[in-house]
């Protein structure tokens, strides 16, 4: 049965994308847990970390550094990443297709150094807003190509 991501990859539900290649999708975490909270996952469906081939872990694993780069570089206030994935119920995995959190940190923003992606700020964000941080980062990505 096809996950929500794989709907977001299928275009039949929406998302702030801001990278897209044939392998990977990323996009914006409807929750932000922090502005530009982003979500790598592989097109093909994956489980969890588990489940990659190698072919797969190579596409995947290859774009977090470039998207972890654009993601800085669209704001200057931000100065570091959390780079996380939750593997398995146990774990905190609520969405079973692999994908990787990028969660920008800012010097304010309060947050603990270690933090699970389950602090929900969607509330905050309207459309605009959204699609403004995924601008910003879809230029990046497409400046360090
Ligand atoms: P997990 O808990 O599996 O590590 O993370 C799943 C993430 O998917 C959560 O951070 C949640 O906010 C995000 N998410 C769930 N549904 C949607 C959706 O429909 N659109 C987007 N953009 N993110 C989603």
């Amino acid at each position: 049965m096809a996950d929500i991501f794989d709907k977001i990859i299928a275009g039949e539900i929406p998302a702030y994308k801001v990278y897209e290649d044939d392998d990977v999708l990323a996009f914006l975490d409807i929750s932000q847990v922090t502005p530009g909270h982003t979500l790598l996952v592989p097109k093909k469906h994956v489980a969890d970390i588990f489940d990659y081939d190698d072919q797969t872990a190579r596409e995947v694993l290859l774009k977090l550094p470039i998207l972890a780069r654009a993601i800085k570089a669209s704001n200057p206030a931000i100065t570091g990443i959390n780079i996380q994935s939750n593997n398995g119920p146990s774990a905190g995995q609520t969405v079973i297709h692999s994908h990787w959190h990028l969660i920008p940190r800012y010097d304010d923003d309060n947050l603990n150094a270690q933090l699970a992606p389950t602090i929900d700020h969607s509330a905050d964000f309207t459309p605009a807003r959204y699609q403004e941080i995924a601008n910003q980062i879809a230029k990046e990505m497409e400046a360090g190509k």
